[in-house]
């Protein structure tokens, strides 16, 4: 399996390749040549397997230049109750009727991020070796929250890497920041940034493409690579739970082979529902994609529409993860859905770049309503939502699920279909604990975030996840906060160069 670039379908590389670069050279994302398919039959016999061979599974068809040995190395390091609690890595709770909660949130960081993020530094530095690379990795990261310290948890103390992170310094939740802040390891850095998330992305993107930056860190034996979900090593995990979901309800007799199910998914930067949709189209049986977002709704109305424009206010919303007007893997999408065009790409994406808004043709227009449904909710509504969901079904779920949910309910409610349907819970409510406890006692409280916490567990009936539970007492280690004109300098600083 080769990759090529979304805007240079000449580039070919290995997955050894595209992970340790991270972004091709001239700006485009990495994409495998084709989706390999599974057969209902192998989807089937996945249900027997545990989630490290469910994940083997899949890589193996991704990621040929890997050995089995080493693919077994990452899985088995990654996926188990060393960093996991839960042995089913992911869980499935069933909610009402032909409704389930895919529960992404098991891991270190009660996000569903740390699915990907505690596999890609083993993929990273399994790809590196691989290729003879002896240069240090150095891990740039752009958060709305969770990524930030998913990344830092994955890539803390591992050999040959270091990580730097930047958060918007008012675009998160205080227990997102108090978890980065006070990130333990000897290679990591945490950096606030006076601006949004956009800004944050877009000064990732223009250092890792800057070519004096790149030769001064040839020249000191460093080179970048990104823990973003532009990286297909990030990508190439998240397509594993799906499939997984999918076996698991064929296995308990929820679905019978073959059902078609809906999944819903809460996304910012698309990179969770891309996964869904490699999932479907490598042989999960999926009816519709059902695309929710808060009230920074481009995405909705890109959907709709076909016209991407992020000349909009931005808002911060109770679902900081999803506060995103640039949603960088939509570009992977339009890639596949225009037959890998890679000079439209370049011409949307550029038209993006320079005026904010480009539009695409009927024929992708006409392929985005086929496999894709969008919508939106706001604050109100999603507080409303965590309330009712925990009133009627004693179920406590956070921000970010809970737009999925209300985004469903709308759904189902506008077109009547009834089809069995998988919705990716992505936190835990305790990482959002200010706005959960809200919407659950409906009004708020000035109490601090820990005794939020205490109240939402005593409220819930469920346990504290201990990572969050240990925070109380950290000691902060990162407090600096610079304007977004001084990221490149920053970045060099931290590097010593
Ligand atoms: C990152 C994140 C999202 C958005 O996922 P994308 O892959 O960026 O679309 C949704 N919910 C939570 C909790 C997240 O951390």
């Amino acid at each position: 399996m080769l990759y090529n670039s979304t805007r240079n379908s000449n580039v070919k590389v290995s997955s050894a390749e595209a992970i340790t670069q991270g972004i091709s050279a001239e700006g485009g994302l990495f994409v495998p040549e084709s989706i390999p398919s599974l057969s209902l039959d192998e989807i089937k016999s996945m249900g027997d397997m545990k989630y490290a061979d469910r994940a083997f599974y899949i890589f193996s068809k991704y990621l040929t230049d890997f050995t089995e040995a080493e693919i077994h190395y990452c899985t088995d390091n990654a996926y188990s109750t060393k960093n996991f609690d839960s042995e089913n890595i992911t869980e499935i709770s069933h909610l009402f009727d032909g409704t389930y909660m895919l529960e992404l949130w098991h891991g270190p960081t009660c996000a569903f991020k740390d699915l990907a993020l505690q596999i890609l530094p083993y993929f990273l530095t399994t790809s590196a070796k691989k290729i003879n690379l002896d240069k240090k990795i150095v891990i740039l990261v752009a958060t709305s929250g969770d990524t930030g310290k998913a990344a830092l948890e994955g890539f803390k103390d591992v050999e040959g890497t270091s990580i730097l992170v930047f958060y918007p310094e008012d675009g998160v939740s205080p227990m997102q920041k108090r978890q980065m802040k006070t990130q333990e390891g000897s290679n990591v850095g945490v950096c606030a940034l006076k601006g949004n998330f956009d800004d944050c992305q877009n000064g990732v993107k223009a250092i890792f493409t800057d070519g004096d930056v790149k030769s001064l860190l040839d020249e000191n034996g460093l080179m970048f690579s990104s823990a973003n979900s532009i990286n297909w090593g990030r990508l190439v995990p998240q397509v594993v739970y799906y499939v997984s979901a999918y076996a698991e309800l064929v296995k308990d007799g929820e679905i019978s082979l073959g059902d078609k199910i809906n999944i819903v998914v809460p996304t910012g930067n698309f990179g969770n529902i891309l996964a869904a949709y490699y999932a479907k189209h490598m042989g999960v049986p999926v009816n519709k994609l059902i695309c929710a977002s808060n009230i920074n709704n481009v995405l909705t109305d890109f959907i709709n529409t076909g016209i991407y424009d992020r000349n909009r206010d931005f808002h911060t919303t109770v679902s900081p993860s999803m506060d995103i007007l640039i949603s960088s893997n939509l570009e992977r999408l339009l890639y596949l859905l225009t037959d890998r065009n890679d000079e439209l790409i370049h011409d949307w994406f550029g038209k993006l770049a320079s005026e904010g808004r480009y539009e695409v043709n009927d024929d992708v227009k006409s392929r985005l309503k086929e496999e894709f449904c969008a919508g939106f909710c706001d604050d109100v509504q999603t507080k409303n939502t965590i309330h009712e969901l925990f009133e009627k079904y004693s179920y406590t779920c956070d921000t970010h699920t809970a737009v999925a949910v209300k985004v469903y309910n709308d759904y189902k409610a506008a077109t009547g279909d009834n089809t069995r349907t998988l919705i990716a819970s992505t936190a835990s409510p305790y990482k959002f604990s200010a706005a959960v406890l809200e919407a659950l006692e409906g009004g708020v409280s000035d109490i601090d975030e820990y005794a939020k916490v205490e109240k939402i567990a005593e409220i819930s009936k469920t346990p504290v996840p201990p990572a969050l539970a240990g925070l109380k007492t950290k000691p902060e280690r990162f407090g600096d906060v610079i304007d977004k004109t001084e990221q490149k300098q920053y970045v060099l600083k931290s590097l010593g160069i």
